[in-house]
């Protein structure tokens, strides 16, 4: 029997913690349970069991055991697979255990816990309170406790707190701590027949003695009819009485509380709390409706299918057709009666997608999604948990973690979108690599989609890591759009400039709105300016907590740090020198929107960035009234770039493409490429040809021939040069060292004896530390080294260095409060 089990507590400790199984829940808890645990002295945490023991591990301090509180469900939460999976990921991204169980559990599936109060039962000394303390003291119990939060809720006091220590001064109450489950099942009150009742000759009773309450015997009818069985058929065969919610009963001409409330008095009828699901499954479908695949989608589809073991890299331009591909994928593993994963880089996307998914495959459809509220994220995870499981889940990164007991196919779509990858907190994974390990234990098949693959992707594939399967154009012969370039170094030069537009520019909108036609402008910068500068003595203002300019919001009318989204109010003057001649920098989309307004005033326009769509429902409306063709020009951050499909949008203008191509990192190139080809790809979905404007300063460069010529391959070629010469992914691994502390100094330290200690192992290949280009973030400074990982290096045997070289570091007292984190493979 086993007496000891290592739990995992969501927490930034590096090891499971081992407690005792108290007799009563040895047979009863597996690896994967999840129990409640004490910790400290009051606290009680919410854990995972890793492992069991017969005996107590010899690493484990005896005197030290406490035991397991609480078994919470009899089912474990958790599979063998994804404990597998948690595992590897600790490991490879050198996080805790506990970590990952934060980013993998919904909030609802962990327990808190939370100081609470009752009354002592043996205070008798009632004189000595005060009329407040009375008052609280009135408020609670003996038998339970309760929450301090609560307690000043139900009082309406504002800070209970003292109140509260002066009875406990008095021994008038206790503390203690109390668990709080987050998650609580969604109820409504239903009616049912009680159980004496059912049984015709009860029944024809009960109708007999109503006969002088009419109304009470029609609302038992009603009742009996509503639950969808005649008098007779429910006499012979109760069992099949369907569920009645009080709501629909008390609905029907007739009915009256004051009956329902007569025969629940009599007994025959009780109002129960009835358990409803938060899930919104879509309609169930007669049957699969799919398009037929024309001739190049067929033979993807059939290169696909013939690469058994192998991820497949589908590389297929825009609008080409690789989700009808994928629909006719998830049909066959659905056929075959296996899971599909389904994974979105962004949720932006998944309105889209979702749409055309549940055409297809209806309520066999479920969608995991962090904007969802919590309680629907538990209940879709227990729903994976019970008999009848979604077998297709849509999701974003974090569905990966899903109980997937059969997983066939795993479609990872935009792989090469950096929103893959969780940068804070730990860990910091990327979920399509992440998808590539998890297929390979469990044995399914993965597909990554893209129009521009990432550079380490598309190696892999052309090495032959991944098959490569093309589709070359776009579906039903429409045309890629024309892409014209305009000089703005020149053309401001000849002033020919109309502030943010081009003359092509401003011609092809006007042309365009002529023709009922649409226009998207990009602009990768939200709020009015990204700077606000003293036009007399050149002063901008800057964070307080952060190293960076803040952003000028003119709506809101004030300043926002774009990093730790602290507000400030908007100055009249320069603190500086006193001038009141503020002008604002640069161009965010709110001053693009003004520009378009002063330019275009007869066009309806919309603008879809971070600040218009806070909610969901918001970013819907932007979207379907631009869909519905309720607005002529779209504006907007790099969430128009995505995946969006519309019809009649004939312009995409891009604004400022220099944005993306100066960002000081070894991928900007890659990236500008793909944002920029897919960004174009909005234009010319139906129609006639598609035309998008690209403003930059810099025409020369080779990327930006590359991209008018949408030639994949070409920018490839050339970023693989300069990969290869200065040693950067594919041919290297890169894992970014951070440090932080409120002290620059103490920072500083820590760093450079960092970076002393590995660097024997390293030498050229450790870079840094260095200040990073913002180097103080919510009034934390920031160190930065960057360790190039040779490919005859062994993983394993780097981890142990660094981990250990980081133990080191920081028992060091000097350099107390120090944080130290990795970043493997950063983007
Ligand atoms: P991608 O995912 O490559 O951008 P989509 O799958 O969205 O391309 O296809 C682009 C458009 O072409 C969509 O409107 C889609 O409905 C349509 N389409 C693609 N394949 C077919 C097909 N086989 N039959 C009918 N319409 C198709
Ligand atoms: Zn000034
Ligand atoms: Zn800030």
């Amino acid at each position: 029997m086993n007496q000891f089990a290592d739990i995992i507590l969501p927490l930034a400790v590096s090891q499971p913690y081992t407690y005792r199984l108290p007799q009563e829940l040895a047979g009863r808890v597996v690896v994967g349970s999840r129990v409640v645990v004490p910790l400290g002295r009051r606290k009680y945490y919410t854990g995972i069991v890793c492992r069991l023991h017969a005996t107590l591990p010899a690493t484990v301090d005896a005197s030290a055991l406490k035991d397991v509180a609480e078994l919470v469900d009899e089912q474990p939460l958790l599979l063998p697979a994804q404990l597998q999976f948690w595992e590897w990921m600790a490991q490879y991204y050198m996080c805790t255990l506990g970590e990952v169980m934060k980013a993998a559990l919904p909030s609802g599936l962990k327990l808190e816990s939370e100081s609470a109060v009752r009354k002592n039962p043996d205070f008798s000394d009632f004189d000595v309170l005060t009329e407040r303390e009375s008052r609280v003291l009135d408020a609670l119990s003996a038998e339970k406790g309760e929450s301090l939060a609560s307690l000043q809720r139900e009082l309406n006091i504002d800070n209970i707190l003292p109140l509260v220590r002066r009875l406990l001064e008095r021994d008038a109450v206790v503390m203690e701590e109390k668990m709080t489950r987050q998650y609580r099942p969604k109820t409504e009150k239903h009616v049912r027949l009680a159980a004496d009742f059912q049984d015709e000759n009860r029944l024809n009773e009960v109708f007999e003695n109503l006969k002088r309450t009419p109304k009470q015997s029609e609302l038992l009818l009603k009742y009996l009819e509503l639950s969808k069985a005649s008098t007779a058929f429910a006499l012979s065969n109760m069992g099949l009485l369907e569920e009645v919610a009080r709501r629909d009963l008390l609905r029907l001409p007739g009915a009256s509380e004051f009956a329902l409330s007569a025969l629940v008095g009599k007994g025959v009828l009780e109002v129960y709390d009835y358990e409803v699901g938060r899930l919104k499954t879509q309609k169930a479908l007669p049957e699969l409706l799919t398009k037929e695949l024309n001739p190049a989608q067929q033979q993807a589809y059939e290169e696909i299918t013939q690469s058994a073991s192998t991820p497949v890299l589908l590389q297929g331009v825009t609008s080409s057709g690789k989700t009808e591909i994928y629909i006719r994928l998830i049909e066959d593993a659905l056929r075959r009666g296996e899971q599909v994963l389904y994974l979105l880089p962004e949720i932006a996307l998944t309105t889209q997608i979702m749409t055309r998914l549940s055409r297809v495959f209806g309520d066999k459809l479920g969608v995991y999604h962090s904007k969802f509220p919590d309680a629907e994220r538990v209940e879709l995870w227990q729903r994976q948990l019970s008999e009848r499981p979604f077998p297709l889940i849509l999701g974003v990164r974090s569905s990966l973690f899903l109980p997937f007991r059969n997983l066939g196919l795993i479609i990872v779509d935009e792989e090469h979108e950096t929103s893959y990858k969780q940068q804070d907190p730990a860990p910091r994974y990327n979920a399509r690599d992440a998808a590539l390990v998890l297929a390979r234990s469990t044995g399914a098949r993965v597909l990554l989609g893209t129009a521009t693959p990432a550079v380490e992707t598309y190696h892999n594939a052309l090495s032959g890591k991944y098959r490569l399967v093309e589709l070359t154009t776009r579906y039903g012969d429409r045309q890629l759009p024309e892409i014209v370039v305009e000089d703005v170094k020149e053309l401001r030069r000849k002033k020919l400039m109309k502030s943010p537009f081009s003359p092509r520019l401003t011609e092809e909108i006007r042309e365009a709105l002529a023709h009922h036609e649409q226009v998207i402008l990009f602009q990768n910068r939200r709020g009015y300016s990204p700077v606000l500068e003293c036009h007399t003595c050149g002063w901008t203002p800057h964070c307080e907590h952060c190293d960076v300019p803040l952003t000028y919001h003119q709506q809101q009318g004030r300043l926002v740090c774009h990093y730790c989204g602290t507000p400030y109010p908007l100055p009249q003057q320069c603190p500086n020198c006193g001038s009141t001649e503020l002008r604002d920098l640069g161009y965010g989309t709110e001053k693009i929107e003004a520009a378009v307004r002063a330019f275009f005033p007869e066009a309806r326009t919309a603008r879809m960035d971070l600040d218009t769509t806070r909610s969901r429902s918001s970013y819907e409306r932007i979207l379907e009234a631009f869909g519905r063709g309720e607005t002529d020009i779209l504006i907007g951050t790099q969430m128009v770039t995505k995946g969006l499909d519309f019809e009649r949008v004939h312009v995409v203008g891009i604004l400022n493409a220099d944005q993306s191509l100066n960002v000081p990192d070894f991928r900007a190139f890659e990236r500008s490429f793909q944002m920029l080809s897919q960004v174009a790809g909005r234009a010319g979905r139906k129609g006639r040809r598609g035309l998008v404007v690209f403003q930059t300063r810099q025409p020369q460069l080779p990327v930006v021939q590359q991209i008018v010529t949408n030639d994949y391959r070409a920018m490839y070629a050339s970023q693989l040069v300069e990969r290869r010469e200065f040693l950067y992914p594919p041919f290297c691994r890169i894992i970014n060292i951070f440090v932080r502390h409120r002290d620059e100094r103490i920072c500083e330290d820590a760093a450079q004896k960092f970076a002393q200690s590995i660097r024997p192992y390293f030498q050229s290949d450790l870079l840094g530390p260095d200040r990073p280009a913002v180097a103080r973030i919510q009034a934390l400074y920031i160190r930065k080294m960057m360790l190039k990982v040779r490919p005859t290096f062994s993983a394993a045997s780097i981890r142990r260095t660094l981990l250990s070289a980081r133990d080191v570091l920081l028992s060091r007292p000097e350099l107390k409060g120090v944080q130290l984190y990795f970043d493997v493979d950063p983007l």
